[in-house]
């Protein structure tokens, strides 16, 4: 299981926000879709050229796709801001750990 702590920018904040992410598996890789993809998570991708590594939110994902869009597809979609490259992104979820609160339906 591997873990980051991602939000520790303190520049902004006089409080520190120490969230742990661990890895998550929702399926087969093509499988994903975003619709799957919770509050809690956010999308790691890969430059395949200068590695350069990007944390993006789910909600704006949503904000140009299809809920049922294949994240695959979205990965394919995606053009680096370092360099400029637009191949196949490589991606893996992470999920915010935590306590799980039941939720209303
Ligand atoms: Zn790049």
């Amino acid at each position: 299981m591997q873990t980051h702590s991602l939000f520790t920018d303190t520049r902004r904040s006089p409080y520190v926000l120490l969230v742990s992410y661990e890895t998550v598996q929702l399926g087969l890789k093509f499988e994903v879709r975003l619709e799957s993809l919770t509050v809690r998570d956010a999308v790691i991708a890969t430059c395949p050229s200068c590695h350069k590594r990007f944390t993006i939110a789910p909600h704006t994902l949503y904000a140009r796709y299809h809920p049922l869009t294949p994240v695959l597809t979205i990965a394919r979609d995606m053009k680096c801001r370092r360099c400029g490259c637009s191949g196949e992104f490589g991606w893996y979820i992470v999920r915010a750990k935590g306590p799980e609160y039941p939720r209303p339906a």
